[in-house]
């Protein structure tokens, strides 16, 4: 069973939950400029027809006491992060598609998290006790008609399409509905007199593909009831990387090595929360020239914790010679698996991953800065030397 979760209004909601003054009003986010446009509305705004790539002057048009109000996408990606863990907790195969949109697979959870109605209604739990957030939830057992069943309640809906609804469901479902249809495509199906799914199952495929192109196929297989992607955690990120230009160039290694520990950690951060380990890291310097060199190093064992792309950063910029000043230097970490994987035995004795620890101290950092803002601890090890001494460091 896929399931798909879409937040109701996200940016709209996130406002008013962060300004009780919002609440109950027509409130619109985005641009207020000339040629501004309407990126979410609040349902409030929505009952005078706003809508979302409205431009902006319209929206005022038909409601003229709404409140316009910029975006703040850092607060959204924050808010999205928590609502993706909390998904998190139910399957490690959770698909963000967008900053407020999921497909989870859940066909796994029954044993642990009962049959799909009360692992959706989990689900609308847990996010609402993390984020005072509603969604809107619907499952299915094709992908596309998770979507679309998500759509059916909204707000805070929960649409269950089960095995047994399908054929009916299809048959009736009208083509504007299905995800891919735009505007052109949906005048060609009603030019060829096809108005629900059911009536394309009932056409000749050669002559749709003929019409319709690459489409054409998918909308036959749609129509059997075939739709085979399945739903892949975090496919969007091939690498993560953390770099800076300095304040002036230096040779001074030490200093180097202070920043690297801090790419590190950042780098760190950014597997932890897409939930992925990397077996690459990658030690960039862009020296005073702009000449740029990249070392990599790749192990056996995927990593995840700050301490271990540490050390083979460090590793890698200590077998650099550093002839020339550097102007810029960085950490990247690629070759990803997901940190839910179970990892095979470690045949080659790869030492790297010093223990688990540093990777509990990591997830605590984690938790903490969340909760508190970035940077409200960190491990020692980052204060910058002549601050404090540190026990660890080898400078
Ligand atoms: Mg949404």
């Amino acid at each position: 069973m896929i399931l798909h979760i879409d937040m109701d209004a996200f940016f709209a909601s996130v406002e008013q939950r962060d300004r009780p003054e919002l609440r109950g009003k027509c409130v619109v986010v985005g641009g207020s400029s000339e040629r501004g446009v309407v990126t979410t509305a609040s349902y409030e705004a929505r009952r005078y027809g706003v809508r979302s790539a409205m431009p902006m002057f319209e929206a005022r048009r038909r409601c003229p006491h709404a409140i316009i109000v910029p975006g703040r996408m850092h607060r959204y990606k924050a808010v999205s992060r928590q609502i993706m863990d909390q998904l998190r907790a139910f399957t490690p195969l959770v698909e963000p598609v967008s900053i407020d949109e999921a497909y989870l697979d859940i066909s796994g959870g029954k044993r642990l998290f009962g049959p799909p109605e009360q692992i959706a209604r989990s689900i609308k739990h847990r996010v609402m006790q993390a984020t005072g957030l509603t969604c809107s939830i619907g499952v299915a057992p094709l992908r596309f008609l998770a979507k679309i069943a998500s759509d059916m309640e909204k707000p805070d809906g929960l649409t269950i399409i089960s095995q047994a609804a399908v054929p009916a469901f299809i048959d009736r479902l009208p083509v504007g509905k299905i995800p891919g249809v735009g505007k052109v495509t949906h005048e060609k199906l009603a030019r060829m007199n096809l108005i629900t799914l059911g009536d394309v199952r009932q056409y000749p495929p050669d002559l749709l593909v003929n019409r319709l192109g690459k489409f054409g196929h998918r909308l036959v297989a749609l129509a059997r009831g075939e739709d085979p992607t399945p739903v892949t955690p975090s496919s969007d990120v091939k690498s993560v990387s953390s770099e800076n230009t300095l304040s002036r160039d230096t040779r001074d290694a030490a200093l180097l090595h202070t920043i690297l520990r801090h790419h590190a950690e950042d780098v760190g951060r950014q597997l932890r929360r897409h939930h992925l380990k990397a077996r690459t890291v990658t030690l960039k310097i862009k020296h005073a020239d702009f000449q740029q060199v990249t070392r990599s190093k790749t192990v056996t064992r995927p990593i995840q914790s700050a301490e271990s792309i540490f050390k083979l950063a460090e590793d890698l910029l200590d077998q650099y010679s550093l002839t020339r000043k550097v102007r810029l230097i960085g950490v990247g970490a690629s070759h990803f698996i997901t940190a839910d994987t179970p990892i095979q035995m470690d045949l080659f004795g790869d030492t790297v991953e010093g223990s688990k620890n540093w990777e509990k101290v990591d997830h605590t950092v984690d938790a903490i800065n969340e909760k508190f803002g970035r940077g409200f601890i960190s491990k020692a090890s980052l204060v910058p030397p002549g601050k404090k001494t540190e026990p660890d460091s080898r400078e």
